[in-house]
């Protein structure tokens, strides 16, 4: 990875924890990143708890002046008005956020998110001035059918295409097999540099250099402290969206010390 591209740990705490167990969360990691070694500078870590615990982070971040980064798992695309049960990106924005997560498979999988929402999400986001982690990758039947990279790159395309080489700059995109996620098999490094290739290829392909050598791709799917090591090592993987390791502050803290 070149040194331009800072590696990120994205802790994925999808629906768990209530603000009381985020404020605890946050409180031992900062306590264990005093005692282990970590270096802020090599290593960026981000969080993105619920909607319900964004305030109590951003409170703890800000009074303790915490080396994290934080973000929201969803947005609306609509910017404000009669939308019950929405949150807008300018909320987010308000609250501190750098990052949203932008079309996780659980999302397209139980929410009616499709490319065109998806879309409007990366473009909801950018226009906050935060910065959407697209989430892409195939399904196992894809990858059965060996048309694993296509059909990642097809999901980047879709969400790029019309976005200016400034707005694809400010992306960061996840190569997240579906059939990695949650289920403890990992791709092999091999796999994930080379979808996280094809992903970095096609943006330079369709920008330029510069945007394509900006974008941090990440690699997320059953990440744990066994297996960053060899993971980051790859030129074009630079940082991790961890789901169920997220949740437990030493493992979380390994990963990122691993990945530093
Ligand atoms: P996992 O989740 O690490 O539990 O597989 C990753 C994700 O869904 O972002």
């Amino acid at each position: 990875m070149p040194p331009t591209r800072m590696p990120v740990v994205v802790g994925n705490w999808k629906m768990n924890f209530d603000h009381l167990e985020a404020t605890y969360f946050i409180q031992k990691l900062a306590w264990t990143l005093r005692d282990v070694h970590f270096d802020n500078r090599r290593c960026e870590i981000a969080l993105l708890p619920s909607f319900t615990s964004l305030r109590s982070v951003q409170v703890l971040v800000e009074a303790d002046r915490l080396p994290l980064t934080y973000g929201a798992q969803s947005v609306s695309v609509t910017t404000q008005g009669a939308f019950t049960g929405d949150i807008s990106a300018d909320m987010l924005a308000r609250l501190g956020c750098t990052y949203v997560l932008v079309g996780h498979s659980e999302r397209r999988k139980y929410h009616p998110e499709d490319d065109a929402n998806i879309v409007d999400q990366v473009r909801a986001v950018l226009a906050a001035g935060m910065h959407p982690i697209l989430c892409v990758g195939e399904s196992f039947e894809e990858r059965r059918q060996g048309i694993a990279l296509d059909f990642a790159v097809g999901q980047v395309s879709d969400v790029t295409r019309d976005l200016s080489d400034e707005q694809t700059s400010h992306m960061l995109i996840a190569y997240e097999p579906v059939w990695a996620i949650g289920t403890g098999m990992v791709a092999t490094p091999q796999s994930a540099q080379d979808a996280a290739r094809a992903i970095r290829d096609h943006v330079r392909s369709t920008f330029d250099e510069t945007v394509a050598s900006s974008v941090r791709v990440l690699y997320g799917g059953s990440v744990t402290s066994r297996d960053v090591a060899q993971l980051i090592e790859q030129p074009d993987i630079d940082g991790f969206l961890v789901g169920g390791a997220s949740l437990d502050v030493d493992e979380f803290t390994s990963i990122a010390r691993l990945t530093e």
